[in-house]
């Protein structure tokens, strides 16, 4: 190997993972051969998950997208013919242009975290849309009931900082497999765990991470507020509570405590579907430890805000904290997104004011299946004519996916797809252009799961005829006539911009990342960012929208034992190798999983002749799912695990477990309830 063609490049993560870790990419003759965690970022402490040191392989994959491609098959086949940039931007900027001149709301952009960073995510096509007065995208697929939760509690997605969950001496892991999703934090836990912490985990599946923790807490799916105010109900009746913290940093305790009241560990025990001695012994232990003035802290993860209250659930967990005083310390108190604590110059980036007068309608990311197939009406207003999709891939991962595919596969729609790979919507797009990945293209990234700002260098050319999402807007508007100064921003500039003021770009420039200048223990003396500056039990801003203003157990749509055709509660949680639906092509890693599961109890299983390994039907009223059953101690009785995302065309006859979720939306948020979905199972 000759020293002088080798280079090592400093980068960023920007997959969907709180972790976001510092990235160093070993290039060799213009080739990325090895992609490393960055030993000097205290975060990523030189160790990355299984999914991106396989970056290279994804980056460098023999079916990467390097040519734009133009359809000449029908609609979902799949079939494309290589065209010129040229004639792609030529046309599909004509093709938009004519939609907009009848109404320019009838063009929907659709995109989420495919990529995190701020430049690549939502900058350049942002400018591009406001200027152009399309539709606004309401991003709700993932987080936004937690969020909307948190910030109606905290004030915003803000919590404590996640390096000091090391010197927690309890710790609460809700809603989350740390282990396959939180890698990072999951090392801090077991440091914890060294140091005589005590782990619990509160999750419906056997998770990685809940056979490792000392206690699992299997719960029914869409029952963590009840668990969370059976919690509250031992805090108070035991007298666990720091009276001091309650009296000087809470709003609406009283009313909380009354609510609590009505939670007997009993009632919740019966909701929730676990022992009611083990709700007990929970908050024996969280109450006396804060009593002893010991940190407790909660990790909480998305995976329990995927049911109809969610938002709700996210409340009663984010008070607990208050309730024991756990904010004394900097490592107690809660922790879901750290995403809030960014001075990120959104304006800036996506400069809504292009809008001018324009206020285009909302339509929300997660009923895209029922959206496409709308007609125009004054509700809701024009018929959607044109998708343009980039960082996201919604005929995989929407819910209620057979409306989906119907939509897409619309022959009246015009669809562009910006991708790495042809994946389930690249195979329903018009157009697909090649989009460069993390290790072609300039980038800026805050993290949800820690405090740093991290900047992504390119390591390598880009690859084929690849181009950068930023440089395919550009073009876009130049196309369109827009000859706005702000188009003409390039990669670095816009990088620059992201944090101006607040983070000097040449300690990114030199270092890759920096760090926000946060307090240990940011709530200890109160100080929330809420209207009222303490953490809000009763929220007046919930109760002006005419909604509960204390949080409650909302009972699932779907419930357990509500249907009996379908009596089975099914979640999806993300499998182990996968990242929501990256990664799927990756062949090592889809060797790893080797085929779509259902996981079973041997409960459920036996009474409907299924054994391990058998083929299985799994379906409701939306649809059915063909997979693999695996028996045994991952689901608990009366929940199968439908494990998630594979990409359609490479699951059994073309299904994913998304056939059967719903489009229905939570109490808070306005988000999917994957998690809220009874199904039944036969042998196939
Ligand atoms: S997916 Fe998460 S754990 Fe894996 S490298 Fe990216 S940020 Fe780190």
């Amino acid at each position: 190997m000759n020293a002088s063609n080798t280079a090592q490049v400093v980068g960023a993560c920007p997959h969907d993972c709180p972790d976001t870790c510092s990235l160093v990419t070993t290039v060799v003759d213009g080739v990325a051969v090895r992609v490393a965690g960055n030993p000097e970022h205290a975060h990523t402490g030189g160790v990355l998950c299984a999914k991106v040191s396989k970056y290279a392989e994804r980056t460098h994959h023999p079916e990467r997208l390097l040519h734009p491609l133009k359809r000449v098959g029908p609609k979902g086949s799949g079939q494309f013919r290589r065209v010129s940039w040229d004639e792609a931007l030529d046309d599909i900027a004509a093709r938009l242009k004519a939609i907009a001149a009848r109404d320019p709301q009838a063009i929907l952009p659709y995109s989420y975290a495919g990529t995190m960073g701020l430049v690549q995510g939502e900058s350049m096509a942002a400018r591009l849309f406001h200027r152009l007065g399309a539709s606004l995208l309401d991003r709700t697929i993932c987080s936004s009931a937690g969020g909307e939760g948190l910030t109606h509690t905290l004030g915003g997605k803000v919590g404590m900082q996640v390096q000091f969950f090391a010197e927690s001496r309890l710790i609460l892991i809700w809603g989350s497999n740390s282990i396959g999703s939180n890698l990072h934090f999951w090392r801090l836990a077991q440091e914890a765990k060294r140091n005589g912490a005590r782990l619990v985990c509160i999750d419906p599946r056997r998770s990685e991470t809940a056979e490792k923790c000392h206690e699992h807490i299997a719960l029914l799916p869409g029952t963590d507020a009840a668990l969370a105010l059976a919690l509250m109900h031992e805090l108070i009746t035991h007298d666990w509570l720091d009276h001091g913290y309650l009296e000087q940093h809470t709003l609406g305790w009283d009313g909380l405590r009354e609510r609590a009241l009505q939670w007997p560990p009993e009632r919740a025990a019966a909701v929730c579907g676990v022992p009611v001695e083990q709700i007990r012994q929970l908050a024996r232990d969280y109450g006396e430890t804060a009593k002893r003035g010991e940190p407790v802290a909660i990790r909480l993860n998305y995976g329990m805000q995927r049911a109809r209250g969610g938002g709700n659930a996210v409340r009663a967990v984010a008070c607990l904290p208050a309730l024991v005083g756990a904010w004394r310390h900097r490592a107690g108190g809660v922790l879901l997104s750290s995403s809030g604590s960014y001075p990120v110059r959104r304006a800036r980036l996506q400069r809504p004011d292009l809008l001018g007068a324009q206020r285009p309608r909302v339509v929300n990311m997660t009923t895209i299946g029922d959206d496409l197939l709308r007609d125009a009406s004054p509700a809701f207003g024009p018929r959607i004519e044109a998708v343009v999709v980039y960082n996201s891939n919604p005929v995989a991962v929407a819910p209620d996916s057979s409306r989906v595919v119907q939509g897409f596969a619309r022959e009246d729609l015009f669809t562009v797809v910006l991708e790495h790979f042809q994946t389930d919507t690249a195979d329903h797009a018009d157009y697909v252009l090649p989009a460069t990945t993390q290790l072609e293209h300039w980038d800026i990234h805050g993290s949800y799961g820690h405090t740093d700002v991290l900047l992504n260098r390119p390591a390598i050319a880009p690859l084929g005829e690849a181009r950068t999402n930023t440089d395919v807007f550009r073009a876009l508007a130049e196309r369109l006539g827009f000859d706005d100064p702000c188009f003409q921003d390039n990669d670095e500039a816009l990088c620059r911009q992201a944090f101006e003021g607040v983070i000097d770009f040449d300690t990114l420039l030199a270092r890759g990342y920096a760090t926000l200048d946060i307090p240990d223990a940011p709530f200890a003396q109160g100080g929330f960012p809420t209207p009222s500056g303490r953490c809000e039990c009763f929220s007046a801003a919930l109760a002006a929208q005419g909604l509960d203003g204390l949080p409650d157990h909302l009972p699932n749509f779907e419930a357990p034992g509500s249907d009996p055709r379908h009596p089975l509660a099914m979640i999806s949680p993300p499998a182990r190798n996968f990242l929501n639906s990256s990664f799927v092509n990756v062949t090592s890693l889809r060797d790893i999983e080797r085929e779509p599961v259902l996981e079973m109890h041997a409960g459920d299983a036996a009474p409907r002749g299924i054994a391990d390994g058998d083929l299985v039907r799994v379906f409701n009223d939306r649809g059915e799912y063909h997979c693999t059953a695996r028996v045994g101690d991952r689901a608990r009785p009366g929940v199968v695990n439908g494990l998630g995302i594979w990409w359609r065309k490479f699951g059994v006859r073309g299904t994913n477990v998304n056939q059967l979720t719903s489009q229905r939306l939570t109490d808070l948020g306005r988000a999917p309830t994957f998690y809220d979905c009874l199904v039944e199972v036969h042998k196939a």
